[in-house]
């Protein structure tokens, strides 16, 4: 049962406080039985096709080749939403026509992803009043800049909880459990590993391969987890 909190930011009377367990749940389920439903089984990792796949389901037009310098300089997705209808995702040309940019091509898409299954019901709850876009023709709109892709402050709650669904939408918990499981238990680890050094990189670069992502997104994903901490919390107890 989600939680409503007031919305300090304005928009909303109120806005869905999620925990991170009921976004890493949720998401889990979402993209497990969009594979299973399309290939009979949920492998890893998730191919950009299916991402635009999944997000073509859930809205009515997915434009990857947007020209969104009109929102500034670093706005990298928007998301439109129509109070009945299916929203509108938008992803900037830039990094469709930019093959180094796949793994940011493949954060926006799940950041969008995010505001379209989590967010979209919003604006049919409460549609933004007739006065309000007329004064501001973005007021029904999410719009995504690079540094918020994966991370953002919580206040911004919308962006915030975006972010976290980019990276539990290819980076599913119980997969991510299961890898650094396996790891800590091959090399005597227990505790959160150290970000900075050999095994919290190695990591990373686990995560990377397993999961096709940024080392950004990998890092932050393995943070939010608690998997990744300031420091080794030290060997197993049970190691030699
Ligand atoms: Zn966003």
């Amino acid at each position: 049962m989600v939680r409503y909190v007031p919305d300090r930011t304005g928009r909303f009377s109120q806005r869905p406080h999620y925990k991170p367990e009921e976004l890493d749940r949720e998401c889990e389920s979402i993209i497990t039985s969009f594979l299973k439903e399309t290939y009979g089984d949920a492998s890893f990792p998730v191919s950009t096709d299916d991402l635009t796949r999944l997000i073509e389901r859930d809205s009515d037009d997915l434009d990857l080749y947007g020209d969104l310098s009109v929102f500034g300089p670093d706005v990298e997705g928007v998301t439109e939403f129509r109070p009945g209808q299916k929203p509108l995702v938008k992803i900037s040309a830039r990094l469709a026509n930019d093959d180094r940019r796949e793994n940011r091509l493949r954060t926006t898409l799940t950041h969008e992803y995010g505001h379209v299954h989590f967010h979209t019901y919003l604006w049919d709850i409460e549609p933004p009043q007739r006065d309000l876009l007329a004064q501001d023709p973005n007021a029904n709109k999410q719009i995504c800049k690079r540094d918020t892709i994966l991370e953002a402050v919580q206040s911004d709650w919308m962006e915030w909880q975006a972010g976290y669904v980019c990276g539990a939408l290819f980076m599913p918990v119980s997969r991510v459990r299961e890898l650094v499981g396996a790891y800590k238990e091959a090399h005597g680890l227990f505790g959160a590993v150290g970000h900075a050094g050999v095994h919290g990189q190695t990591l990373i670069a686990e995560m990377q391969t397993a999961f096709q992502v940024s080392a950004d997104a990998a890092r932050v994903r393995l943070l939010k987890l608690g998997y990744l901490g300031e420091v080794d919390a030290g060997p197993s107890l049970f190691s030699v």
